[in-house]
């Protein structure tokens, strides 16, 4: 059986995020998406929430599953009998992030494989950082997230919004 592990931290999912996982899902037996916690970042959703809203935009993909962790990545992956990272690529600037991290986790453990797919061209300018601005500031972003998230999305970025003009 063929277990792949999409990475992310999914703050909020965008149809980006959805149109890799229905492409990788294809590919392999079972794609599990795990959100982790990412130091680096304040995150708009928590980690449950992000679980949650990941659950709900996959709900059409059969072979799919949604998990969390905060560990190392490489021991979440091989925990669940997995050799294979699935990562999305969009521009130039993302594949010097993710060259460095797909060699870091080669060193670290050589029998895991990063597997990278190409964004679809209708979402490649589509982030999640993208939307939270677009939507603080009144922008719509219906076309860019899945749709039974869309009021949740926009009324949390308001929320951020208003929170910052206090
Ligand atoms: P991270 O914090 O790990 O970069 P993200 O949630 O931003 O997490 O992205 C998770 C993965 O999805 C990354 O591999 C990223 O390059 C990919 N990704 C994000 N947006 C898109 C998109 N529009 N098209 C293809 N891949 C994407």
């Amino acid at each position: 059986m063929k277990i792949a592990v999409c990475p992310g931290s999914f703050d909020p999912v965008t149809n980006g995020h959805v149109d890799i996982f229905e492409r990788a899902s294809s590919m392999y037996d079972r794609l599990i998406i795990a959100v982790f916690r990412n130091p680096g970042k304040n995150p708009l959703f928590n980690m449950d929430e992000r679980v949650r809203l990941l659950k709900q935009a996959t709900q059409h993909i059969p072979n799919v599953e949604v998990d969390s962790f905060s560990g190392l990545l490489t021991d979440f992956v091989l925990q669940k009998d997995s050799r294979i990272i699935v990562r999305g690529l969009r521009a130039l600037s993302d594949f010097e992030y993710e060259f460095q991290r797909a060699l870091l986790i080669k060193c670290v453990r050589p029998e895991i494989e990063t597997v990278f797919m190409m964004t679809s061209s209708e979402y490649s300018f589509v982030s999640s950082s993208g939307i939270k601005e677009l939507a603080q500031f009144g922008g719509d972003i219906s076309k860019l997230v899945p749709p039974m998230l869309y009021d949740e999305i926009t009324q949390r970025c308001r929320e951020l919004a208003a929170r910052k003009t206090l």
